[in-house]
């Protein structure tokens, strides 16, 4: 993946990690919002209903009872039964009787002046009729006043008590008390105390019961409380999911930037490849083969030198990768090369870790598997390092060998117990490092130790190859000390597999 691609993905993670869950959290706390305003508004608008019928049922219950006295209307007894009810029943504001179309008497006494009685507006199917709204010029009131009639028998009832259900504020409005007809009655008889017309984006409910219908309203404003509230909850956890996503994103890209990460995906895009330095027979002059040496080529055109990504790569377990990528290289760069020429070889370096748990093994069986080469063709470096679990290294180098392939001990010299293990390993050829080939013919210290290193390969039987030769000087040098091969710039840098292939040919002659 491209890390312009990556960018745009993790850009792309943490937008939808932001919008995604903000989203369906403005929606919840809207639903949320919705489903608190209507609950509340049901519950409300059930009490005020109770209210209504406790009212009303008050005042019938007082015309009953006035309706069943055996006294004759307005007789002394009647008229006083009659003010006791009215101080009894909390509803009741007066008790009237009239058997025709004035009032005779109420509660106060006979009447001493002529009152029309109320026109009866509704007749409920209990028998009851019932005047809405009646507010007598001449009655000493100006709120409105239901009557309920029965015999002749009239209570009057305050309508305020329909609409004074709770005192305490709350954000409702019961904006309109109706009879199950449907003719309302108001709160007073004055048209301004009539309930305000709804509002847009106000909810409103109704209930009904047996007698009366009410309708409740909550204005938007609560609305936007609630919604207020519920999001004032959830914005934070949803920013919080936000910050996570955008929290991982940012660390996948952290992973895919640090250099684990680098390599990982070079591996995985293939774009290591295998250059190859010429290995020469130095009483020929001829090539004889080559190693693969890693190049991992950049963007800009750089390269990373393996000596800063190899170790990365055997700390961080990548390094089997490494290894399995340069064999399928060789493979595919030098197939052609191999088959046709028995001869040539190729050298990779093996990490430490596929000698010692022979992971290689089956590695190189599966690649060499029906390809046409030879395991001898195939030489296998390892450093000193590769052997210090003896006994594994052991069992990989005897298989190795048995296969028919050639094992060659890397940077020989530079570890401290070398011949120790030369000596009990199945090891066929000694690569000398260039530290030593280096210091040939000066002044340097360890040119004393070269003649050393190369007797000690003959005595053991080895061929050698010395590292980094890099002047005729010591070329000669080391073919009088009867050294087999040598590589290094005097002959070539490690190649691309094309000029590898073309410097091949015109050795070979
Ligand atoms: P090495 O195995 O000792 O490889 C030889 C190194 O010496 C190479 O460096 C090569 O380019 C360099 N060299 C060759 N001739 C001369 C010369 O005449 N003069 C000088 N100054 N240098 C010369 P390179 O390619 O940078 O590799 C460095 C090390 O990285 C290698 O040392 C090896 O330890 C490791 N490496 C390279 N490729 C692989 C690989 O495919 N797998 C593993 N495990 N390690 C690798
Ligand atoms: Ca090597
Ligand atoms: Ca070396």
């Amino acid at each position: 993946m491209s890390r312009r691609l990556t960018w745009a993905l993790v850009v792309l993670a943490t937008v939808i990690g932001t919008v995604v869950p903000l989203a369906p959290t403005l929606y919840v706390s809207w639903r949320l919002a919705l489903s608190a305003q209507q609950e509340q508004l049901d519950a409300y608008a059930l009490r005020v209903l109770d209210h209504i019928d406790a009212v009303y049922a008050n005042a019938e219950s007082a015309l009953r009872t006035i309706a069943a006295t055996p006294f004759p209307p307005c007789s002394p007894q009647q008229i006083s039964a009659m003010l006791q009810i009215t101080e009894e029943a909390l509803s009741v504001v007066n008790i009237g009787y009239g058997a025709g179309d004035v009032v005779e008497c109420n509660s106060w006494g006979p009447l001493t002046y002529r009152l029309e009685r109320a026109q009866t507006q509704v007749e409920q199917p209990d028998g009851i009729g019932l005047s809405l709204n009646w507010r007598p010029t001449n009655f000493g009131t100006d709120r409105a006043l239901l009557i309920l009639r029965l015999h002749g028998y009239s209570v009057l009832v305050d309508q305020r008590q329909f609409f004074n259900a709770w005192e305490t504020p709350n954000p409702y409005t019961i904006s309109g008390v109706r009879t199950r007809g449907g003719l309302p009655i108001y709160a007073s008889y004055r048209d301004q105390d009539r309930p305000a017309p709804p509002e847009v984006g106000d909810a409103s409910v109704e209930k009904v019961s047996r007698n009366w219908a009410v309708t409740v309203r909550q204005p938007r404003i609560t609305f936007q409380d609630h919604l207020q509230a519920n999001r004032a909850v959830l914005l934070p956890l949803s920013a919080a999911i936000a910050l996570l996503s955008a929290a991982s994103g940012l660390l996948v890209l952290r992973q895919q930037r640090s250099p684990r990460g680098e390599l990982a995906r070079a591996l995985k895009n293939g774009e290591l490849v295998a250059h190859y330095q010429p290995i020469i027979e130095l009483a020929t002059g001829r090539c004889i083969g080559a190693e693969a040496l890693v190049r991992w080529p950049r963007a800009d055109g750089s390269q990373t030198p393996p000596d800063m990504f190899i170790p990365l790569a055997e700390e961080t377990g990548l390094i089997g990768r490494v290894t399995d990528r340069m064999l399928a290289a060789v493979v595919e760069d030098l197939g052609d090369l191999l088959r046709n020429d028995p001869h040539a070889h190729v050298s990779i370096n093996l990490s430490a870790a596929d000698i010692t748990t022979g992971r290689i093994l089956p590695v190189l069986e599966r690649v060499l598997d029906g390809s046409g080469i030879q395991p001898r063709q195939i030489w296998l470096e390892a450093t000193e390092r590769s052997f210090i679990d003896v006994d594994g290294a052991r069992t990989t180098l005897l298989e190795l060998r048995r296969r028919g392939h050639r094992t060659a001990i890397d940077d020989f010299g530079t570890g401290y117990s070398g011949l120790n293990y030369v000596q009990n390993l199945p090891i066929d050829l000694l690569k000398i490092d260039r530290s030593f080939i280096t210091a040939i013919n000066t002044e340097a210290p360890t040119r004393d130790v070269t003649p050393y290193i190369i007797a000690m390969g003959h005595e053991l039987k080895l061929q050698i190859i010395a590292e980094g030769v890099e002047t005729e000087n010591q070329a000669e040098y080391l073919r009088a000390q009867g050294v087999s091969f040598a590589q290094g710039w005097l002959y070539s840098k490690a190649l691309p597999a094309a000029a590898f292939i073309v410097f091949w040919a015109a050795r070979r002659r």
